[in-house]
């Protein structure tokens, strides 16, 4: 079984005993950063001159600098700004503002996985990944509960690095609820796997495809968008409160003795190999590589894909479906 960790594995005087930067104040910088310094920890966020974020952190009275001044003030650096964006960061201003001692910290294993992100001798390197947004993470801190999180140590270099990285999660809430031990390849590979094939990837074509394929039999779309965007919902609600067992209780038995003998004709051996294939491209690197290639040339692909989607029938019906459920609100 996983190994866990909770609060009475972690102290957290040790955070409390250095300085810490966050860099970048989204999602995720946020909420560290705020729970952080509500557990007594001397935080500073590092922020580009002219970052969209910076009013936002002065609105809350921490200290924002660049982040090369933020990483040459702090022992513990937190780099939580886009993945693709942290390698250009790193070797520009962190890296030359780090000195032994310090620890380099991360939410997602992506940049040291692929080597994008290569810390000196001397550093620790320690993941603490919440498993859920920023704004659940700080809305359960201000709770008094937490999200779980995934902790991981790259480095050692102190032969501390541990109870550091335990100490961070208690400060965010994390040993609260749990944080489970992984390393960062196995963090990486599995986070990157499950967004392709099943999250984002895989939902969003299922659910096109079987929107498209109601709609072009002549049924009205208004209907198809219902069937197969909306109520995806309250399946996953089942599924994430009990399993999948809890969402074949929940739905009849012929819908359930409908997906028994359906679903494996669409999820079939063809499928499974591709899986495995997309896991392949994850694990030798070439996705990590075509991704920054992708950046590096102003994201041509992305921006056409993005913009494409815009204009698909099943999101022009959505947006005029969605205003008549008052409980959605923007
Ligand atoms: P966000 O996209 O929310 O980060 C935005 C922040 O980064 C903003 O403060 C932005 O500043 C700043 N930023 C963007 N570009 C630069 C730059 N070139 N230089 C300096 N600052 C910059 O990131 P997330 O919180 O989503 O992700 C951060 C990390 O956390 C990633 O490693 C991600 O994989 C991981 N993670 C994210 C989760 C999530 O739910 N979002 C969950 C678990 C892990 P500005 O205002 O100027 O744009
Ligand atoms: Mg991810
Ligand atoms: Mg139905």
């Amino acid at each position: 079984a996983a190994q866990m960790y909770y609060d009475d594995a972690a102290d957290l005087a040790i955070i409390q005993g250095k300085k810490v930067a966050v860099i970048g104040y989204g999602s995720q910088g946020h909420a560290h950063a705020l729970s952080l310094r509500d557990s007594g920890v001397d935080v500073r966020i590092g922020l580009a001159e002219g970052s969209k974020s910076r009013a936002k952190v002065e609105e809350e009275g921490l200290r924002v600098l660049t982040p090369a001044e933020a990483t040459a003030e702090a022992d513990v650096i937190m780099i939580l700004v886009p993945d693709h964006i942290q390698r250009d960061l790193y070797t520009a201003e962190i890296a030359p503002n780090l000195e032994a001692g310090n620890a380099l910290f991360f939410a997602h294993g992506f940049s040291v996985r692929y080597g994008f992100v290569k810390a000196p001798e001397g550093v620790d390197v320690a993941m603490v990944a919440p498993k859920g947004p920023g704004h659940l993470v700080r809305r359960q801190f201000e709770a008094g509960r937490g999200v779980p999180c995934l902790v991981a140590v790259e480095e050692d270099a102190s032969g501390q690095a541990w109870d550091l990285a335990l100490s961070w999660a208690k400060g965010i809430g994390g040993t609260r609820a749990g944080a489970i031990r992984t390393t960062f390849t196995e963090e990486t590979e599995t986070d990157l796997f499950g967004e392709q094939t099943v999250l984002c990837g895989g939902m969003e074509e299922l659910v096109k495809g079987g929107f498209e394929t109601l709609v072009e039999a002549g049924y009205q779309p208004e209907i198809a968008y219902f069937e197969c965007l909306h109520e995806v919902k309250l399946i996953v609600d089942l599924m994430y409160e009990g399993g999948l067992s809890k969402m074949n209780w929940s739905i009849s038995d012929n819908a359930e003795y409908g997906g028994y003998t359906r679903g494996p004709r669409l999820i079939t051996d063809q499928t499974r190999q591709e899986m495995r294939k997309i896991l392949g491209e994850i694990q030798d690197g070439s996705y990590a590589k075509e991704l920054m290639e992708e950046f590096d040339a102003g994201k041509p692909t992305f921006t056409k894909r993005r913009e494409a989607e815009q204009n698909e029938q099943i999101e022009t019906v959505g947006a005029e479906l969605r205003p008549l459920m008052s409980w959605l609100k923007a």
